[in-house]
């Protein structure tokens, strides 16, 4: 242990709890002050293993806000009374929990109890067989890692009677702050159980079924919400969420109700999955709960497949996690695994977070964040990802991650907007607004956008957009159909080995930079569309690639548009036909990634909010902050962007920033908060600007302003 204890003999405990605590008023919840969150999971063996004290002072040496403590619910760290709540067989006479509990409360941290409630063993399954999932054939579900274990079922007195009593247990026992489960709601997947009462349901997997799953959720967690306060009123309960646009849960009910947005969104592995995955998730936090609390998980151990769950990860990728977290408005949150020997067998985990918490806790107050001052929204249609099929061979993540890399491709900032959240107070900051086959929209969905559009806004879709009902129900003409000025001509046309080409047939801003060619890359997939009047481009409909004496058109012209675009007022509509975004990811065409930029920065109109000039793949947000406002930059520009790990930084060199001003707001400094270093800046005509010399993995250039 590497712990700086001069801190601890000089600094009152309470004082290392947060900077903010003694600054917020009073009104603020305390959950919505905290600003670094820890956990070390405890395993079975920790209490004969783990130093509390030292494990307590660790946490306390990142200015830790709030503990995780294990209670469980497979397994107690106490001396629980609750039948089927196995003690560890490490735990003996001891109460594990409530000695940490004491031990952060000391220290000022606050405490939530931790419970699983997904597992349980062999002699509950004997005595309670109702509490259990089942297979077709009625046997319970064993764990997939631990035949020990079973799979218990959401819908079952397991979740309403043993869950309770667990947690009402905790709150007669120990001095905790809140109540909290790991591993429910189900994050991956809905669950498939054929018990007694599941088979009362819809078909798992359906949108009947969603229905009953998220009515089920929301009443568990008003129960348990409900356990919590008996504590104190201030006590709340929340639970294990994520899963990025993909959720399982209905993300704006829960968001509703939900008092903190615990991501469970740890980390990538080294398969093809972009950096980005952390700051997209912050985007889904502030789409659907702005302002309360998010907290996004940043494992120290090893993630991926296979995972190693008590091996420390690249320090580099780790902290590009934090960056992201930060970035994207939600509190970070480090997670280890298992304290053997001084925290662990592997003790690299514990310094580097220790060292990027301290460095954020002298800077707090600019990363309280009021307002995302982006004027583009990009829709991010839940129901379509739960519930859409897209076309054979395809997955429905490449179309946001197609979308999402064009927007950090041409430095955009956007927030997403959930399909549920379109009503005129929420779209009413939006310049634009992007769908990215956002195929799944009920009819006031719809009217909510030609309403947006009749109020001068502007909209980039693409591909099966509006063309299937909230319930996945096909419509025979695209819900947007009348605002875009499009007619559906036909059904879905794929191509497999030769995409379809695109003509050009007239000069548009959407083509800028495509000269000396007539044609450009199409889709693989797209939707015929009957023809419009003076199309930009055109259909050249699909021929063989192999063999090369056939790779010509036989019909070279055609009037079927491969996009349309149009201007209605002061509102700008570009709509592609095509899966573009889509093709754009698999393929890698730049072409589609410059027509996808082009045409959403001539749909986001001129003037954006913040510019960003200068090399490298970033990606951008503002905020309007407690101190004044705070310009963040991701430096991606690095060969693990679109597989992980990153294994070392790659900076990249000036960065010339503009951003508009409020009106009536002046500001006193540009402070650089990675670099520790005020720059100069210059104010005129309303907008202020300046340079950042060099970024390494990531910048906060914090305005201070009155
Ligand atoms: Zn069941």
């Amino acid at each position: 242990m590497e712990i700086n204890r001069r801190e601890f003999a000089v600094i009152p405990a309470a004082a290392l709890a947060g900077s903010l605590f003694a600054a917020a008023p009073d009104d603020v919840p305390w959950q919505r002050k905290i600003r670094r969150l820890g956990q070390l999971n405890m395993t079975e063996h920790d209490p004969v293993v783990l130093n509390v004290e030292e494990w307590a002072d660790y946490w306390a040496s990142l200015k830790i806000d709030a503990v995780m403590v294990s209670v469980t619910g497979i397994m107690a760290f106490y001396q629980t009374k609750v039948p089927f709540h196995r003690k560890g067989k490490f735990l003996g006479n001891r109460d594990f929990f409530g000695e940490c509990c004491a031990a952060a409360k000391k220290r000022g941290m606050h405490v939530i109890a931790r419970m699983s409630p997904d597992l349980n063993w062999e002699d509950a399954v004997q005595a309670h067989p109702e509490w259990f999932q089942r297979d077709a054939q009625g046997n319970p579900i064993h764990h997939r890692e631990d035949a020990r274990l079973f799979n218990t079922c959401m819908f079952s007195t397991y979740m309403t009677d043993y869950m309770p009593a667990i947690m009402k247990e905790i709150n007669s026992l120990y001095d905790v702050d809140g109540l909290f489960t790991n591993a429910w709601p189900p994050l991956g997947a809905m669950p498939v159980c054929r018990c007694a009462e599941c088979r009362k349901l819809p078909e798992p997997g359906t949108l009947a079924y969603w229905e009953k799953f998220n009515q089920r959720i929301v009443y568990l967690w008003k129960l348990y919400d409900s356990i919590a306060k008996e504590k104190k009123p201030s006590n709340f309960f929340f639970a294990n969420l994520g899963g990025g646009i993909r959720s399982t849960a209905d993300l704006v009910q829960l968001g509703e109700l939900c008092e903190w947005f615990q991501c469970d969104n740890q980390g990538r592995g080294g398969d093809e999955t972009p950096i980005w995955g952390c700051s997209l998730q912050g985007r889904v936090c502030n789409a659907v709960q702005k302002g309360k609390m998010a907290t996004n998980v940043t494992a120290g151990w090893s993630t991926g497949v296979p995972r190693w769950r008590n091996v420390y990860k690249s320090p580099e990728e780790q902290q590009m996690w934090f960056d992201e977290t930060l970035a994207s408005g939600m509190v970070p949150y480090h997670h280890i695994v298992g304290g053997e020997n001084g925290m662990g067998e592997d003790r690299r985990w514990l310094e580097p977070a220790r060292k990027y918490f301290n460095w954020m806790a002298k800077h707090d107050v600019h990363f309280v964040n009021k307002r995302s001052i982006a004027n583009l929204g990009v829709v991010m249609g839940q129901r379509t990802h739960l519930f859409y099929k897209p076309p054979t061979g395809t997955q429905m993540r490449q179309y946001m991650d197609g979308m999402y890399y064009a927007l950090l491709e041409g430095r955009f900032l956007f927030d997403f907007v959930h399909e549920d959240k379109m009503a005129p107070e929420e779209l009413r900051k939006y310049s634009a607004l992007v769908l990215p086959n956002t195929a799944l929209l009920s009819d006031e969905q719809c009217r909510q956008l030609r309403a947006y559009v009749d109020a001068g806004g502007s909209l980039l879709a693409t591909f099966e957009t509006s063309l299937y009902t909230e319930l996945n129900q096909r419509r025979a003409e695209f819900g947007l159909a009348d605002v875009f000025g499009i007619r559906k001509a036909g059904d879905m046309v794929s191509t497999n080995f030769n995409g379809y080409m695109a003509r050009i047939e007239k000069p548009h801003p959407i083509l800028n930079g495509f000269a000396n060619t007539n044609w450009i890359p199409g889709a693989q997939n797209r939707v015929p569309l009957a023809p419009v009047d003076g199309p930009v481009l055109t259909v050249v409909p699909g021929f063989v690639g192999y063999p090369p004496e056939l790779s010509y058109p036989p019909q070279s012209h055609t009037d079927e548009p491969a996009a349309v675009v149009r201007e209605k007022g002061k509102s700008r509509l570009v709509y592609f036909p095509g899966d573009v975004e889509r093709t754009m990811w698999t393929t890698g065409h730049t072409d589609l990634a410059r027509l996808l930029q082009n045409s959403i920065r001539w749909v986001a109109g001129a003037n954006p909010p913040v510019t960003i000039v200068g090399d490298g793949v970033i990606e951008t947000f503002a905020w309007e902050t407690q101190a004044g406002f705070a310009v963040h930059v991701l430096n991606y520009t690095n060969p693990a962007m679109h597989r992980g790990w990153i294994r070392d930084f790659y900076p990249i060199g000036p960065q010339k920033v503009s951003m508009e001003l409020p009106k009536g707001r002046s500001v006193t400094r540009v402070e650089l908060l990675r670099a520790e270093a005020n720059i100069p800046f210059r104010v005129t005509a309303g907008k202020i600007e300046f340079t950042i010399p060099k970024i390494l993995d990531y910048e906060v250039a914090a305005i201070h302003s009155a």
